[in-house]
């Protein structure tokens, strides 16, 4: 192990290759490789890299991420997939990028700055920018109504340097038990679809439906959080590994008497003579203080709970009286040793949040180390 780090993360790019295969052979579909927010917090030019060959398109939130993948070199087709301010254009139209367009500002600006980039190539043959049209069917939050997108996308028409490339929209609750209302946003968006069956790439399927709802799977898929292993609900069709496991070491041993306390607040007090370990990873990691006295690690391959506050730095784990365990000992936050594991699933259910949050959480001080 690297001694250098207090506490660091290890991702499995191969399995990710293998969870993104196995959803292109589930799906039939083309992969847009979802690698918004760092790849879930996995790091995204490993990712990408590991990706290149595999996905279609890789799918970011902002322009400036996918800059970022452009400047490392990333030559595939990258899909923005929040229509961005329209002071973006010249970025999108710089890098090549391939953005979402929900309104008529952004496209016009859009073909403005394409025209005057081909006006100063040497270039004959005209450069167009593409772009996919967002279809809101009732997630509610962007989008062209589901009902003005045909005659939106007529009139984006007489933009003649914008190509509409694709024309998607995006589940509410996929996840859910009951796909009720997914089928009815499916329903809502075959009504664009029928009128506009020039364009190539539908595409409608985030990781929930992309496992469960196969009349969504169309031109192309876009999973993120099950590229990473993990699954975003409990439809559980294919098998797939997690790819990332957060690890730390065991700092400091000691024993304290009944009556003391542990940790910011002494909220923890000891009834008995306990054995602890302190270790260096906290809230400043992204590990939720909200495990304060609730959560468990892995410590020479059992689990060991929390006590007290999880500091911005450190937190404090019981041990047993009979625990081998020594200073430099690994710590298990996320993942498996020996024949314990812990799921980020579990980590985000006992806090009450998605397990899409906890792997975004991991902050810039964890180290990422790839296998
Ligand atoms: C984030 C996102 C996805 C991927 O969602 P997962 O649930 O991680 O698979 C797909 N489409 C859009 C528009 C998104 O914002």
């Amino acid at each position: 192990m690297d001694v250098t780090n207090q506490t660091h993360v290890e991702i499995n790019l191969k399995a990710i290759q293998a969870n993104a295969i196995t959803l292109k052979k589930h799906t039939g579909s083309k992969l847009f490789a979802v690698v918004k927010a760092d790849a879930y917090g996995h790091g995204v030019i490993p990712v990408a890299e590991a990706l290149q060959t595999i996905a279609d398109m890789f799918a970011v939130a902002t322009v400036n991420e996918g800059i970022e993948l452009r400047q490392a070199g990333i030559q595939t087709p990258i899909l923005i997939l929040f229509s961005p301010l329209p002071d973006f254009a010249i970025d999108i139209v710089n890098y090549e990028l391939t953005t979402t367009v929900d309104n008529w500002t952004l496209a016009e600006q859009l073909n403005r700055i394409t025209i005057d980039r081909n006006k100063n190539t040497q270039s004959t043959n005209i450069k167009k920018t593409k772009i996919h049209i967002n279809v809101n069917t009732g997630m509610n939050r962007c989008g062209v109504g589901y009902t003005e997108a045909d005659k939106f996308i007529k009139e984006l028409k007489s933009l003649t340097l914008l190509e509409i490339e694709g024309i998607f929209t995006h589940f509410a609750t996929a996840d859910e038990e009951d796909k009720s209302f997914a089928y009815l946003q499916l329903d809502r968006i075959s009504l664009v679809y029928k009128k506009t069956r020039d364009i190539p790439f539908k595409h409608v399927a985030n990781s929930a439906a992309s496992l469960a709802i196969p009349e969504s799977h169309l031109d192309a898929v876009r999973p993120g959080l099950s590229l990473y292993g993990i699954y975003p609900g409990n439809d559980k069709p294919i098998t797939l590994e997690p790819a990332l496991s957060w690890k730390a070491r065991v700092g400091w041993i000691d024993f304290i008497e009944p009556g003391e306390g542990v940790s910011y607040g002494l909220t923890y007090r000891a009834t008995n003579r306990i054995r602890i370990a302190g270790i260096q990873v906290g809230y400043g990691d992204g590990y939720p203080r909200a495990l304060s006295g609730k959560g468990e690690v892995l410590i020479g391959g059992f689990r060991r709970p929390i006590l007290g506050r999880v500091c911005m730095d450190m937190m404090v784990c019981k041990l047993e009286l009979t625990d081998k365990v020594t200073v430099g000992d690994e710590v298990v936050l996320i993942g498996k040793q020996e024949n314990e594991e812990i799921g980020v699933d579990e980590i985000a259910d006992h806090v009450n949040t998605i397990s899409y949050e906890i792997l975004t959480n991991i902050s810039k001080r964890v180290k990422r180390i790839y296998t």
